[in-house]
């Protein structure tokens, strides 16, 4: 079927005996959280495909199961992000998995798979945390609870330290260190937004970054040394290329402590909690919110 949104296409292929509404209700609710960052689709024509596998049991379903066990992204002169859903899932156990989010995050940026997965990987890990509570599936408080506690995962995981961050990532498939390698991610686009919107009193912000490279350059494919050199045009700033050099050689994921306190961000006992009434808190709100 196609879903028109003013004039956008997405092509919904469900390939299922069973479940046809569940699915179409959760493909729905995640095609529109994708629409939270710049208004509209990143293309004018798209597509979803969505098989299910596995039992339609319900009762083997506890939340303890992951109910989109795979997923892959397809970029393309038609842009196709392929689900794999278990059978007998609910729409709320579906829209409750980041994995939907993560995925549609991927189209956010016109890149087509050369190189530097640290890049587009972090985007989409940060994406799919801001998508979420735009979309109300998490508070603003569980997003950065979510954060944090991805920031201490990657911490965690000091296999790889010392060796800078392009080759771990070149060498992901082959060594691992995924940890290192997205949580990096993750924390230069916090960093990249952080500043934006610090510096320009909230007109700026990654959101209007990636719609102005959308407007300009949706069709096109584009390296990470393409984008962020046409990302700092776009925001007559240097900080997508400085940040670019400094994270690729940096040898351990970067603490993100100091940036969490200046957000009003306290870390009590494991758990984040949001302080009101400091300057911070009123640039950290404008994260959870549709531009
Ligand atoms: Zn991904």
């Amino acid at each position: 079927m196609e879903i028109d949104r003013n004039g956008q296409v997405l092509e919904l292929q469900i390939y299922a005996a069973d479940a046809q509404a569940s699915i179409r209700r959760w493909a729905d609710h995640v095609a529109d959280a994708l629409t939270l960052v710049y208004g509209h689709w990143p293309r004018d024509r798209w597509r979803m495909r969505v098989y299910t596998i596995g039992t339609a049991d319900a009762r083997e379903l506890d939340s303890s199961r992951d109910v989109i066990p795979w997923a892959q992204v397809n970029r393309g002169t038609v842009d196709t992000v392929t689900f794999y859903v278990l059978a007998g899932a609910s729409t709320e156990q579906l829209n409750a998995n980041w994995t939907g989010y993560h995925e549609l995050a991927h189209l956010l940026i016109p890149y087509r798979g050369w190189g530097d997965m640290w890049f587009s990987e972090g985007l989409a890990s940060y994406y799919q945390n801001l998508l979420q509570v735009r979309a109300g599936q998490l508070s603003e408080q569980q997003m950065w609870q979510k954060l944090y506690e991805g920031f201490e995962r990657g911490l965690a995981d000091t296999a790889f330290d010392g060796i800078p961050l392009s080759r771990v990532s070149r060498n992901l498939r082959q060594n691992g260190g995924y940890m290192r390698v997205y949580w990096s991610g993750v924390r230069y686009f916090l960093d990249i937004d952080h500043r934006l919107r610090q510096e320009s009193g909230g007109a700026q912000s990654l959101d209007t970054s990636l719609t102005d490279l959308n407007a300009c350059c949706a069709d096109k494919s584009m390296s990470v040394p393409q984008m962020v050199e046409r990302l700092d045009a776009l925001t007559s700033t240097t900080v997508f290329s400085a940040e670019y050099q400094r994270y690729r050689s940096s040898t351990t994921l970067p603490d993100y402590r100091a940036l969490f306190a200046s957000l009003g961000l306290i870390i009590l006992d494991g758990k984040i909690e949001l302080a009101d009434n400091t300057p911070g808190a009123r640039l950290r709100s404008g994260f959870a919110i549709a531009p």
